[in-house]
């Protein structure tokens, strides 16, 4: 016995099947069980948000015709969606959704990508041949040095030069802080491919370039061209897909472009400089198509991936450094490859306009230029009351001959610190203690150096400390 709903849906589905063709058919059609049918509005439920979309898009007059044929001009329809995600919601869920009104192509009844459009990036109006990447191709994956801050993401990104599409790393998400190589990364990709496959366009954006061009577009009335310029993308990189955050109506028109691209098997590629869940104020919607394919991060790199970044790019320059150099360098700049990559300029332009040799001494001046830059606002007085506040003793006592244990080791971690990220000589911190000699200092770092090897504890508390007075955290 078949419900009226069924026998509604079954007599639309053959109609359906005689208008388009099979693999289509089975795709989009098949999948969908009719659930009710009640004032003439009959329910169907479809496998996910996503499915509902594609059937909108592509087969709404077609949908619209045989639900009139079948259910006359009230009849209406609405999809019941079953969530992908599942752990909140396991049963479907009818959100009520009308047929929409016809869109663009569906009035003009012809597919958009087959006229001439105007290019978001430089309102040029250009057919669909030869376009530009917008891509560095000095950003290749021979260039990028690979260590265990940057494995996975780069043998992801290789993977996908292979088979874009292909793999089930799409989307393809890099994430990590700045500097530490995803434009890079993500560009060799796209090189790579362009390199492999001459015919797939592929395309770079970085997200604000793309939200630009998108309020440009709604000003010009022009919003067919740019929505159809990124759908003929074989690959699409945004970069930095943090700076959508907010912008709900440019998050909107990626979500759209993201989905079609996506159905047809092209390649989506992002960088953030956070993971997905981080990303606070993007569409819950669009967060969980990132978390579809594959997210890799990008780490600090470690002293030995430092060491050969340092050791191809003076190779790159044609330029020698000794071991003892390189090392010197690696050691001292630990943060992230794009302020190594300035030290090593500096050091350059210094050996090339003083007409020198790249040596230690003039490694030590550039350097030393660089962490006093960015330094300079560390003083004695600001270390003394951190650490005063860290521990919970006042400034005067911090100052005071005391020989009070607590303030004792208070004081010695002070002196460390004065040692370490100022200036000042071992005579000149005696001085700010209470007028201690030089000795006195010497015999502070040592206490603290074996503090640090000896006692767990004190080091965590000591670390953050550290972390605090390092970065001039406000007290
Ligand atoms: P991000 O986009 O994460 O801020 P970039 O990709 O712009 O970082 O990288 C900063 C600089 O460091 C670039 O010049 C890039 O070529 C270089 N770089 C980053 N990672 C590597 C690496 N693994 N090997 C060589 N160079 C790198
Ligand atoms: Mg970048």
């Amino acid at each position: 016995m078949h419900s009226d709903c069924e026998i509604i849906w079954n007599n639309c589905l053959r109609f359906i099947q005689e208008q388009i063709n099979e693999q289509s058919f089975k795709t989009w059609f098949k999948p969908i069980v009719p659930v009710k049918l009640e004032n003439n509005t009959l329910t169907i439920q479809v496998p996910s948000q996503f499915f509902y979309e594609w059937l909108e898009e592509h087969y709404l007059s077609l949908l619209q015709r045989v639900i009139r044929r079948e259910l006359g001009t009230e009849g209406k329809l609405e999809y019941s969606i079953i969530v992908d995600q599942g752990d909140t919601h396991q049963k479907p869920f009818t959100i009520k959704i009308p047929l929409h009104a016809p869109t663009y192509k569906q009035q003009h009844n012809q597919p958009i990508s087959e006229t001439s459009f105007k290019n978001p990036f430089t309102l040029k109006n250009i057919g669909t041949a030869n376009q530009s990447s917008y891509l560095n191709p000095n950003y290749t994956f021979d260039a990028f040095i690979e260590g265990s801050c940057n494995q996975l993401a780069k043998s992801a990104a290789q993977a996908i030069a292979k088979r874009p599409g292909g793999t089930s790393f799409n989307p393809f998400m890099v994430y990590g802080s700045v500097g530490l190589g995803k434009t890079h990364i993500v560009q060799a990709l796209g090189n790579e491919i362009k390199a492999l496959f001459s015919k797939q366009f592929v395309l770079y954006v970085s997200s604000e370039q793309f939200t630009a061009q998108f309020i440009e577009a709604l000003r010009n009335n022009s919003m067919q061209d740019f929505t159809h310029f990124y759908l003929q993308a074989d690959l699409l990189i945004i970069d930095d897909v943090q700076f959508l955050t907010g912008k709900e109506k440019t998050q909107e028109i990626f979500f759209h472009i993201f989905n079609h691209l996506h159905q047809a098997g092209k390649q989506i590629v992002m960088t953030s400089d956070c993971p997905p869940r981080e990303l606070k104020g993007l569409q819950e919607r669009l967060l969980s198509r990132f978390k579809w394919g594959l997210t890799a991060d990008l780490q600090q790199p470690d002293f030995e991936t430092r060491v050969a970044i340092i050791q191809s790019k003076m190779e790159a320059d044609g330029i020698h450094m000794t071991d003892e150099l390189v090392q010197y360098v690696a050691h001292s700049v630990d943060t992230n490859i794009r302020e190594l990559e300035g030290v090593l300029i500096s050091l350059i332009a210094h050996a090339s306009l003083n007409k020198e040799e790249i040596n230690l001494k003039l490694a030590k001046q550039v350097l030393q230029n660089i962490v006093q830059e960015t330094h300079t606002e560390v003083s004695i007085d600001y270390i003394q009351k951190a650490v005063a506040a860290h521990y919970s003793v006042s400034l005067e006592d911090l100052q005071s001959k005391s020989r009070k244990r607590e303030l004792v080791t208070a004081r010695q971690i002070a002196m460390y610190f004065a040692k370490k990220y100022t200036n000042h000589s071992l005579k000149s911190i005696g001085h700010y203690f209470g007028g201690r000699d030089h000795s006195t200092v010497i015999h502070a770092l040592q206490a603290v150096n074996d503090m640090l090897d000896t006692e767990p504890r004190f080091k965590l508390s000591f670390k953050d400390l550290q972390r605090k007075i390092k970065f001039k955290v406000p007290l």
